[in-house]
């Protein structure tokens, strides 16, 4: 397929599927996308490359083009940051290494999580999320948000960080993640762009925010997310400035879950402001097309 990227193609440049703490395989995802109108996709699991060959070849089977993705799990100024990594080498050395010393500590971390958990009554909540998890490497809270739905305990995943797993709640352990630098090296050294995922998520001081966008374009950081799918429409303005102020590309992805848990489905949401340039452009030369 000879296909053109523009400023409307439709791309939805991240997403999660069981390699990390989505629900649908790799190609299930891809070809979920692909159903529902996505142009160019992008895997994007949590700090494990796993699923990347599965969701190229399903998505090129699909007829749609592919961007090799990872979301890395950062710590920055005490709260955690989510880069993404877009039009990556999956055989990256460096960069699998990266990925691994920050997948490193989740096992422990989920213990930790569970002997809280049990102290605020609720028992054998590892055995409960392990049942969730697809690799075992990458036990996430999300997981125990299933088992405590599951069960009865809260009524919703939402609920579940609400009362459980949220910074300062019973179930939340501290953990220290990779360094912004390192995050943005390990991406940019393998070919690709790196850029900030949701950054209306994050509970910074405007003073933070802005030494968090001035120290990721310091060490190479060159995108963010605008379009995303927990972003409200007063936070895409505010994000849209953001982009222009600190000469940003712009990116579009869901962040899509589940069928059932995720509020944004794939490849639905708005184009990106035409003010902005869609980081899809600069990566032109690493899409893969069928
Ligand atoms: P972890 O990497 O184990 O800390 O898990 C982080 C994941 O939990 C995120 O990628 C989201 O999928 C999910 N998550 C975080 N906060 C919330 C929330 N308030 N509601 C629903 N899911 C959340
Ligand atoms: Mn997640
Ligand atoms: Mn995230
Ligand atoms: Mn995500």
């Amino acid at each position: 397929m000879a296909a053109t990227l523009h400023a409307l193609t439709n791309a939805d440049l991240h997403s999660h599927s069981q390699v990390s703490d989505g629900t649908l395989s790799p190609d299930a995802v891809a070809a979920r996308a692909a159903a529902h109108g996505v142009e160019l996709f992008a895997l994007t699991d949590h700090d494990e490359l796993g699923g990347q060959r599965r969701a190229r070849e399903a998505a090129l089977d699909h007829g749609i083009g592919y961007l090799a993705g990872v979301e890395i799990s950062v710590t920055f100024a005490g709260e955690t940051v989510h880069i993404v990594g877009l039009g990556i080498d999956p055989e990256d050395a460096a960069l699998q290494a990266g990925l691994a010393a920050t997948r490193s500590g989740r096992r422990e971390r989920a213990q930790r999580m569970a002997d809280e958990l049990a102290r605020a009554g609720v028992p054998g909540a590892l055995e409960g999320a392990l049942r969730y998890v697809g690799n075992p490497e990458l036990v996430s809270r999300t997981h125990f948000a299933r088992f405590l739905v599951e069960t009865g305990v809260c009524s919703s995943t939402h609920e579940v960080f609400r009362r459980f797993l949220a910074d300062g709640k019973p179930g939340f352990v501290p953990h220290t993640w990779a360094r912004l630098g390192d995050a943005v090296r390990w991406i940019t050294g393998a070919g690709g762009i790196a850029v900030i995922a949701h950054p209306a998520r994050y509970r910074f001081s405007p003073s933070a925010e802005y030494a968090l966008f001035s120290e990721f374009v310091a060490h190479g950081g060159r995108g963010v997310e605008v379009m995303t799918g927990s972003h409200s429409e007063p936070e895409r303005v505010r994000y849209a400035d953001t982009a222009l102020e600190f000469d940003l590309l712009a990116s579009r992805g869901s962040d899509f879950h589940s069928p059932e848990e995720s509020r944004t489905e794939l490849g639905s949401l708005p184009d990106l402001p035409g003010r902005l340039s869609p980081v899809w452009e600069a990566l032109a030369h690493r899409v893969q097309w069928p």
